[in-house]
């Protein structure tokens, strides 16, 4: 059997968009605009706060708030936002706005989920909090996957190839068997390509203009091509056998 090792934040709960593209236009749809550069800053301040704090049991919404507080606090500290008094408050309800977005991406795409585990081994690999197997309980996929390798539980971030590698041991797969399906270039598809899978980059909105594909065997705009995609590779080593 072969695999389809995901990742999953930009992948599977965006559909290809970044987080700081996501964050930024649910800001914009609320009237909240807030300059690109300024943002980038805000949004990486947050991550480095969540990288400090102990999300191990938290749901999306209470992760969330925590991201969106830590974003507010920075943006106040740049003398924007002045008009949200009540940061608990605003970062809840944005928290419930994203998700609610989650939510229709992730439903979007579980008829697809379901079609590939008949077929496939399924593996998540993410940069996340702790809670990936909780998050992805509480948007019910979690049925869906076979191994849930999460950075903070096993000490190992992308873009080290190391964390792939744990996966495809976990899942008893060689590499030349696996599919890796991500949204980043530099975190998915340049490492997997190091380790020999075969790659699917989900191309939509990147963190960066990444205009170097050479190591994606197959580039995407949304999940539902990778039924052509694992398919006719399936076709093609019977063929060959
Ligand atoms: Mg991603």
């Amino acid at each position: 059997m072969k695999a389809l090792v995901f990742d999953f934040g930009g992948t599977i709960d965006t559909g290809g968009i970044h987080w700081f593209e996501k964050f930024w236009s649910l800001y914009s749809s609320i009237g909240i605009v807030i300059d690109r550069t300024v943002f980038r800053e805000a949004f990486k301040y947050s991550e480095q706060q969540m990288s400090l704090i102990d999300s191990r049991k938290s749901s999306f919404v209470e992760t969330y708030t925590r991201k969106i507080s830590f974003q507010v606090e920075y943006l106040k500290k740049q003398d924007m936002l002045s008009l949200i008094d009540d940061v608990p408050q605003f970062s809840q309800n944005f928290a419930k706005l994203c998700r609610s977005d989650v939510e229709k991406q992730i439903k979007s795409i579980k008829e697809l989920l379901s079609d590939l585990h008949g077929q496939f081994k399924i593996v998540l690999v993410s940069n996340y909090y702790g809670n990936l197997q909780i998050i992805c309980r509480e948007f019910g996929i979690e049925k869906y996957f076979d191994h849930f390798i999460d950075s903070t539980l096993v000490g190992i971030r992308k873009p080290d190839p190391a964390i792939f590698k744990l996966a495809l041991s976990k899942a008893k797969i060689h590499a030349k068997d696996a599919f890796v399906i991500g949204d980043s270039y530099g975190n998915d598809i340049t490492p997997a390509h190091s380790l020999g899978c075969k790659t699917v980059w989900l191309k939509v909105k990147g963190w960066q203009d990444d205009s170097d594909r050479s190591f994606a065997d197959h580039t995407i705009s949304e999940l539902e091509e990778l039924r052509f995609i694992v398919c006719s590779d399936i076709k093609s080593s019977e063929n060959s056998n």
